[in-house]
């Protein structure tokens, strides 16, 4: 036992000696002996490893670059990550940049999540993942500090979690094909990129081995808004439930026209990052899908989730290729929503944590403090 182990045991004892002793006393005497009474951030680089390459309608990548973070607070650790696919303009250097200027010393008391944000704000501008790896790890710190998971926190009912959908994308050898759809076997929801050349290939592929409801995610890949409404109409007669970002993000009046004659709800996924979008969704289509590396985590994704509901709106749950740290902080929020994709965690080699599980094809939120994840 190294001398510090000894002095823990040595506090713990005297507070059983000085019995009645409250849970809380022991968490007090279990902490390290020396409390700074502030927040201390600390990250490093972590590179996601995909399990299979990502085809998606711009491009094709077998890594995406994240970071990992930690607020410790009085001897309590909170986790956070960031994740960054290219097409949102992060990356290690500018994530650590970020991180690197901020003082999150200067805050005594981790509660202060709108303060933080503000000032966050006020560091720079944009860098969204970066501060959605601080908001994940100060909501994971603030649940640890109140014993309770953050579904409870928000008086969510996880039993209202809904199916997560699964991501395959196209193969043109069939045999790897095949081995792809086998793989989305305990899923209730496929999910199909399309935009690439082969979407009704895809669609076909996968309806030979399985009868599961589909959405479509085109990833802006559909230029013409005819045959985005011609695409719509033969999805919607092989058991697709919606369609994501048909068309590019500036294609407004386009897409509001597909909306008016689709059969299928049209879902804003890279038109839309943060609160402000919401509304601005609302003009052009029936749903949003909000991440929480595009909204800078937990705290405005709540909102934009409320606020999506009191205009009518669908509420997607999407994540990037993430660990299980993410994935789990974005899983507090599905009772929320109609739909959940959280599957980044399942898309990876290289998980560093567990964290929220799909059971049954079903979003299953850890019964854990904060987050609810633990290292591996
Ligand atoms: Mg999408």
């Amino acid at each position: 036992m190294d001398r510090r182990n000894f002095l823990k045991t040595g506090m713990l004892g005297a507070l059983i000696a000085a019995s009645p002793v409250s849970i809380s006393a022991l968490d007090e005497a279990t902490r390290p002996a020396t409390r700074s009474g502030r927040l201390n951030l600390s990250f490093r680089p972590y590179e996601l490893k995909l399990r299979h390459a990502f085809n998606l309608a711009r491009n094709q990548r077998t890594t995406t670059p994240g970071v990992q973070v930690q607020i410790e607070y009085d001897g309590v650790i909170g986790y956070g990550e960031a994740s960054m696919p290219p097409y949102l303009g992060e990356s290690v250097a500018s994530v650590t940049e970020f991180l690197s200027k901020l003082d999150l010393a200067q805050f005594t008391d981790p509660f202060r999540i709108e303060d933080i944000h503000a000032y966050m704000e006020s560091v720079a501008p944009d860098n969204r993942a970066a501060k959605a790896s601080v908001d994940i790890a100060l909501h994971d710190l603030t649940g640890k500090i109140m014993g309770q998971p953050w579904y409870k926190i928000w008086g969510l009912n996880p039993d209202n979690a809904p199916n997560t959908s699964f991501t395959i994308s196209y193969d043109a050898d069939p045999a790897e094909m095949k081995k792809k759809i086998e793989e989305t076997a305990p899923f209730k929801v496929i999910k199909i990129k399309m935009g690439v050349g082969h979407d009704k290939e895809t669609v076909e592929a996968f309806r030979r081995y399985s009868d599961v409801p589909i959405c479509v995610d085109a990833n802006q890949g559909w230029n013409d808004r005819e045959q985005a409404l011609e695409m719509c109409h033969w999805l919607a007669e092989r058991n697709c439930l919606f369609v994501e970002q048909p068309m590019d993000k500036l294609a407004i009046d386009d897409t509001a026209w597909l909306r008016e004659r689709s059969p299928l709800p049209i879902i804003a996924d890279e038109f839309l990052q943060r609160l402000p979008d919401v509304r601005r969704a609302a003009e052009a289509y029936d749903g949003i899908n909000i991440k929480l590396m595009k909204c800078t985590g937990m705290h405005e994704a709540y909102k934009m989730a409320v606020l999506a509901r009191s205009l009518g709106m669908k509420v997607m749950l999407g994540c990037m290729t993430e660990t299980s740290c993410a994935v789990s902080a974005a899983s507090q929020l599905s009772p929320l929503v109609d739909w959940a994709d959280l599957d980044g965690n399942l898309l990876i080699a290289n998980d560093i944590f567990d964290g929220m599980k799909i059971v049954d094809g079903k979003v299953t939120i850890p019964d854990r403090p904060g987050i609810g994840v633990v290292p591996l």
